[in-house]
């Protein structure tokens, strides 16, 4: 049982071997900005279970000054991983560019102290956390 994973441009494809620890919405500022809306919905899953199987050379990570590494396509600018992958333990996958293997829900939304103006929360139900899930 595995994900499968790309960018926009197809360059860089991957997969994940295990299923998700956990998923969740992030609203913080800097998931606002590589998104281009608001924010990033992850998988949480082992650094070594995400296996890429093309493009790794197009693989491009930015650490911000607060926060961990985050890795884009260099050619489409596709935000793929987070969380500081290759260089953590853990890391986070983002769920738009995975293809196939995956159909569940985000469990939380995280960094909601961060919710803009011209975002509205979904009355999902799901709990909200002001930082991180604890
Ligand atoms: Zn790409
Ligand atoms: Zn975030």
């Amino acid at each position: 049982m595995s994900m499968q994973g790309s960018c926009l441009c197809g360059g860089v494809r991957f997969e994940i071997e295990e299923p998700f620890v956990t998923v969740s919405q992030c609203h913080c500022t800097n998931c606002k900005r590589i998104s281009g809306g608001v924010g990033t919905t992850s998988g949480r899953t082992r650094t070594e279970a995400v296996r890429i199987l093309e493009g790794e050379e197009l693989l491009r990570p930015y650490t911000p000054a607060e926060g961990s590494a985050k890795t884009f396509c260099s050619l489409c600018g596709s935000n793929l991983f987070g969380g500081g992958w290759p260089e953590s333990e853990m890391c986070s996958v983002r769920l738009s560019a995975i293809d196939s293997g995956f159909d569940g829900e985000p469990e939380a939304h995280i960094f909601v102290r961060s919710v803009a103006s011209w975002e509205t929360l979904p009355d999902d139900g799901l709990p909200r956390y002001e930082i991180r899930a604890t």
